[in-house]
C-alpha cells in the first residue's frame, strides 16, 4: 500500500519555507501501516503540477497534495488538479455561504477573491478546514483516492488527521500492523553500535532498524510490520530482546524517556537526595532534572559555582587545592562533589569543572577537558574528558555525562571507591 505526498508551493521550492507537512504526513502515513512511494516538491505552476501528479500516479495507490488553495491568485493548485484529471469546476453554494457567513462573524470584509476558495472540481467530495477558510477536496481516480488539503501547516495537520487518514482508511482496504519501539542509547557511537549489533541475528521479516543520532544520544527505532498483530509484536519483542543483549547499559531507556527523567525516576524510587555543584555546564545539569516534574522530591539544590571565589565560599573547596591542581582537575571536582553534598546534606553530589573554550586551555589541560565527580556515601569518583566540540554541546555532552554517570551508580551501584 503505497502513498504519494505531492507539496506544492512556490515559497517551498525558493527555499523560503521549510516544507514540515510532508515528514508530518508521512510520520503519520507510517503509523497507520501505509508506506510513501515517494514525497515531491513542486511550486505553483500548471505543468509541474501535472507532471508531480502523472509521476506519483502511476507509482502510488493513493495520494496525497498540500498546498496552493488559498484565496490569492498564486494558489492555483484546484485548477491544475482539475485540469491535470480533466475535470470542470464548480462553485460550491453551501460552501460559499459558510464562507462568507465566517467573515461576517469574526467581522472580516468580504472580497470576491475569497470564492475562488469556494471552487471544486466536480465529483470531489469536501474535506472540512476546521482551522481555517480553504476545504480540502477529495477525489476519485480509478479507485485510487486523491485528497488535496491547504499548505498552511496547522491546518494541513488538523485536517490530514482528522479528515484525510478516515477516508483513506475507508477507501483502502489492505493495512499492516505496525509495532515500534525506540530504544535510546547512550555512551557508544553508530559505528560501534553497528558493531555489536553484527554478533546477533536481527534479520527477521517485516522487522527494520533506524539509527537516529540525536546528540548526545544514538536513537534505535525498532518497527516491526505485519499483516497479523501479534506476531509483528512478538516479531517487535525478539528483535529489541536480542539488542538489549548486545547493548545492555548503554541503554538508558524507551520511546518517550529522557536522561533526566530516568535518573530522575531512580532517585525517586529509592528516596535519595541529590545535590549538585556546576562550573562548566552552567546550571545545564540542574535545569534538565527540573524539567522533571515532582524533582523537588530528590533535588535539594543546584548551585553554579563559576569562579574559584564561589567554590571556596559556597562548596568549601580549599583556596590551596585550586591553587596546587588547577580548578579545572580531579581534586577540585571531587572536592566539589563531596562539599555540595556535606553542605546540602544529601546522599549524593555529582559535580563538573571543565575549560570550554575557545580560549583558557593550556598543553596538560587543553579546551574542552572536562572533570564530573559523583559522591555517595564515603565514595568518590570521578572521570576525565576531552570534547572537541563547541562550548553549547560540551554543556551538553558534560551534563548527559553526569546524569547517566548518576544513572548507573543508581542502576549498578558501581564506579565508586
Ligand atoms: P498555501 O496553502 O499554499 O496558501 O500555504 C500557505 C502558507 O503555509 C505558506 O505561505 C507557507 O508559509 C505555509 N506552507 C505551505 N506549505 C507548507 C509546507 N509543506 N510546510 C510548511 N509550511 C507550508
Ligand atoms: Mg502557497
Amino acid at each position: 500500500m503505497n502513498i504519494g505526498i505531492l507539496i506544492i508551493g512556490n515559497e517551498l521550492t525558493s527555499g523560503m519555507t521549510q516544507d514540515t507537512n510532508s515528514s508530518f504526513m508521512a510520520r503519520e502515513l507510517y503509523e497507520q501501516g501505509w508506506s510513501v512511494s515517494a514525497v515531491m516538491t513542486v511550486g505553483d505552476d500548471r505543468n509541474a503540477i501535472r507532471g508531480g501528479l502523472d509521476y506519483l500516479m502511476g507509482i502510488s495507490d493513493a495520494l496525497v497534495v498540500a498546498g496552493g488553495l488559498g484565496p490569492t491568485a498564486d494558489d492555483i493548485t484546484t485548477t491544475a488538479v482539475a485540469g491535470a484529471f480533466g475535470l470542470d469546476l464548480y462553485i460550491d453554494e453551501a460552501v460559499l455561504k459558510q464562507l462568507k457567513e465566517r467573515f461576517d462573524r469574526v467581522g472580516i470584509p468580504w472580497t470576491e477573491n475569497n470564492a475562488k476558495q469556494a471552487i471544486f472540481p466536480e465529483e470531489a467530495g469536501i474535506i472540512d478546514n476546521p482551522v481555517g477558510t480553504a476545504c480540502g477536496f477529495l477525489l476519485d481516480r480509478d479507485g485510487s483516492p486523491v485528497a488535496v488539503i491547504p499548505g498552511v501547516p496547522a491546518e494541513a495537520r488538523k485536517m490530514f488527521s482528522d479528515g484525510v487518514i478516515p477516508l483513506f482508511r475507508d477507501k483502502i482496504a489492505y493495512r499492516e500492523h505496525v509495532a515500534k519501539r525506540t530504544i535510546k542509547t547512550f555512551g557508544r557511537t553508530e559505528s560501534q553500535i553497528d558493531q555489536a549489533l553484527s554478533h546477533e541475528d536481527l534479520e527477521i521479516p517485516g522487522v527494520s532498524i533506524g539509527f537516529y543520532p540525536r546528540f548526545p544520544e544514538i536513537h534505535l527505532v525498532v518497527t516491526s510490520r505485519g499483516e497479523d498483530r501479534g506476531r509483528a509484536e512478538e516479531n517487535l519483542r525478539v528483535v529489541c530482546e536480542r539488542i538489549e543483549g548486545q547493548l545492555y547499559s548503554y541503554i538508558f531507556g524507551y520511546d518517550d524517556d529522557t536522561m533526566e527523567g530516568v535518573a530522575a525516576a531512580l532517585l525517586t524510587d529509592r528516596e535519595l537526595t541529590l545535590s549538585v555543584a556546576e562550573s562548566c555546564t552552567g546550571g545545564l545539569i540542574t535545569d534538565r532534572l527540573t524539567d522533571v516534574p515532582g524533582s523537588s522530591v530528590f533535588l535539594e539544590r543546584g548551585v553554579v559555582t563559576y569562579s574559584n571565589t564561589s567554590k571556596v565560599e559556597l562548596l568549601g573547596v580549599p583556596a590551596s587545592t585550586i591553587e596546587k591542581y588547577g580548578v579545572v582537575s580531579e581534586e577540585a571536582a571531587i572536592l566539589m562533589a563531596e562539599g555540595v553534598k556535606k553542605l546540602a546534606g544529601t546522599d549524593i553530589g555529582l559535580s563538573t569543572t571543565g575549560i570550554a573554550g575557545p580560549a583558557g586551555g593550556t598543553e596538560e589541560k587543553p579546551v574542552g577537558t572536562v572533570f564530573i565527580a559523583l559522591s555517595a556515601g564515603k565514595g568518590t569518583t570521578c572521570r576525565r574528558f576531552l570534547f572537541r566540540w563547541d562550548r553549547r554541546r560540551i554543556k551538553e555532552i558534560s551534563s548527559q555525562i553526569a546524569l547517566n554517570m548518576l544513572r548507573r551508580f543508581l542502576v549498578e551501584g558501581d564506579g565508586l571507591t
